[in-house]
């Protein structure tokens, strides 16, 4: 009885959030393409373009974001009753690229985009960054959008097929990644396909995606590019590829990104996605992954399995880095005075908030690094790059090192969140 109570409330919600979709969207998507521009203490936004897709691949259910994870976000308000519609987290690499060298002497710009269903009416969207100082979203900058505006362009509609690999639900019923190649030729492309099969095969390898593949959605988008590999500035290597990625990011060798925003939304937007998975044809170890913004990872490397999982789990689930060892120790990347934005990184300043009630009851805070709590979810110093004052919740977990073969319980538990978030 109180089972068909719960899913009579639970389906008369859908049905409430659905109407309000259909009120205030139509099935499409509206992408805001714009500059990102600043040093390392400045910052401002410039619009670029205003794109109409033919999609829309998200949540019709689940707009507003009430995770607010992310270092950037942005809100929507229907312009007449200032009611708020749409939100969503996210980051990007200007915010990465702030924390370099470089940022403290000069200024430079970044493609930046950002969806949301298109509106039916005129809606007013904010933009925010994260502050450093307090941890609150400051206002950064705001446009009004009328949607009848005779300005908003068409996507292009790109010559590329697209190959189905995992799954057929409708995509606002599931989370759809979009795979993406750089650096593979017309000839390549059959290459490509099987890579994106290993690709679903790897994430599907690892709980918790094993338990929930029926909802999810892989789709791969067969762009060719005229050369074949990918940038290796250091050894003036540059192919002409699709979407430009290139090792040596921010003069770091692994970390492979693209800073062309607006041709990875061009190829992504050609179906319905939630989040971008680009493949580089390379057997070079690298990638990234930047939460609701993209991943990148090499198809051919032979530990591929575990970045691909590790790096999705940045994009899609907003987790943070648990590691921390002296080659990647980076005092000062979170204020220790306010709890991090991150699910499964702890200042202890508002323990309560993160993963206390995973933690048992005999098991210190923090927990000391014994035979016993090795297997146990606890409170671990070291993290986030950080070996003192930031805390992880397992002695190890994908989000640590490469040897281990699970995510951590935390971890684990803020994926099935977020899948629930983009697919009930
Ligand atoms: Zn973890």
């Amino acid at each position: 009885m109180k089972k068909t109570l719960f899913f009579s409330i639970f389906w008369l919600l859908s049905v409430v959030s659905l109407a309000q979709y259909d009120h205030f969207f139509e099935a499409a998507t509206l992408r805001i393409d714009y500059i990102h521009a600043g040093t390392d203490k400045t910052e401002f936004y410039a619009l670029e373009n205003l794109i109409k897709e033919p999609y829309w691949g998200g949540s019709k259910t689940n707009l507003v974001d009430t995770l607010r994870y992310g270092d950037y976000f942005f809100e929507v308000y229907d312009n007449a009753n200032q009611q708020l519609i749409y939100s969503r987290g996210y980051c990007n690499l200007f915010g990465e690229w702030q924390t370099t060298e470089e940022a403290k002497r000069v200024q430079r710009s970044f493609d930046e985009s950002i969806v949301f269903p298109f509106p039916k009416h005129p809606v007013d969207v904010r933009f925010y960054s994260r502050n450093h100082d307090n941890g609150n979203f400051d206002l950064k900058f705001q446009i009004a959008i009328d949607p009848k505006d005779y300005f908003i362009k068409p996507a292009k509609k790109l010559p590329f097929a697209i190959f189905n690999v995992y799954g057929d639900k409708p995509s606002e019923q599931a989370v759809d990644i979009v795979i993406l190649p750089d650096g593979y030729t017309n000839t390549e492309l059959g290459k490509f396909i099987i890579d994106s099969q290993s690709f679903a095969k790897s994430l599907f390898a690892y709980e918790p995606f094993k338990s929930y593949q029926d909802r999810f959605n892989i789709r791969a988008v067969l762009a060719y590019s005229d050369e074949s590999g990918v940038a290796i500035p250091a050894d003036s290597i540059w192919p002409q590829t699709v979407l430009s990625s290139s090792f040596y990011t921010f003069d770091s060798e692994r970390y492979c990104m693209s800073y062309d925003h607006t041709a990875i939304r061009n190829l992504a937007g050609q179906i319905p996605y939630d989040q971008i998975y680009i493949l580089t044809n390379t057997e070079k170890y690298g990638g990234g992954g930047i939460y609701n913004f993209y991943s990148v990872s090499a198809a051919e490397n032979s530990s591929s399995a575990k970045i691909i999982v590790h790096e999705f789990g940045h994009a899609f689930a907003g987790l943070g880095d648990e590691y921390f060892d002296s080659s990647t120790a980076y005092d000062g990347f979170y204020n220790l005075a306010f709890e991090p934005w991150e699910p499964n990184l702890t200042t202890l300043v508002d323990f309560d908030k993160k993963w206390k009630h995973l933690v048992g009851k005999k098991t210190p805070i923090p927990t000391p690094v014994t035979e016993k709590t090795i297997h146990q979810t606890g409170v671990f110093e070291g993290g986030g790059y950080c070996a003192k004052g930031m805390y992880r919740p397992a002695f190890d977990c994908l989000m640590h090192t490469f040897k281990g073969e699970v995510f951590c319980e935390t971890c684990s538990a803020a994926i099935i969140q977020m899948i629930h978030f983009y697919s009930d």
